[in-house]
């Protein structure tokens, strides 16, 4: 048997092998097709949900934010607040039936709860913004003293003198 003749069974029996096994392979894919869509429009439904209910969050935050400021119009944020709050409940309540839970109180309360509880974050941010502010309005004022006082030095004995000062402290020149 020559070369060609071994390269040729050889290359026969890799499609037959191939040819049988074809049920195999394909329902070994169909497998795993059908059981992707089984799982992943839940996890695609609670992703969608927890963004939509963050959303809703950060909007009744600002809403509430805007409102203090009085930037919204004091017919309208009632209304806006309670259209934000029922989307919210809702996508609250979605997810409540993806973990198979009872909600325990009102989807309304809890989502009060949550702004209650990033409004309060977020004060407790400006705050620490204000002693931050605090601190470099010190560190400034110092840097200014500081170099108020080296501001320079008698041109007659050499003291350092400040930029306030109208005559040398030592020998009374006249700065
Ligand atoms: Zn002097």
């Amino acid at each position: 048997m020559d070369i060609g003749a071994i390269f040729l069974i050889l290359t026969l029996a890799l499609l037959v092998g191939l040819y049988v096994g074809r049920p195999i392979f394909q329902s070994a894919t169909k497998a795993a097709k059908e059981a992707e869509p089984e799982r992943d429009p839940q996890d695609h439904r609670r992703s969608t949900l927890l963004a939509e209910r963050d959303r809703l969050l950060t909007a009744l935050q600002e809403l509430d934010f805007d409102n203090t400021l009085g930037k919204i119009p004091e017919e309208d944020y009632p209304v806006q607040r309670a259209e934000l709050l029922t989307q919210a409940a809702t996508a609250l309540r979605g997810l409540d039936e993806l973990q198979g839970e009872q909600a325990g109180s009102a989807a309304e309360d809890r989502i009060e709860q949550a702004v209650a509880a990033r409004r309060a974050d977020a004060s407790a941010n400006r705050a620490s913004g204000r002693d931050a502010d605090e601190l470099e309005a010190m560190i400034a004022s110092r840097r200014k003293e500081r170099q108020e006082k080296s501001a320079g030095f008698c041109p007659k004995c050499g003291r350092p003198v400040s930029k306030s000062d109208k005559f040398c402290a030592r020998c009374g020149a006249t700065l």
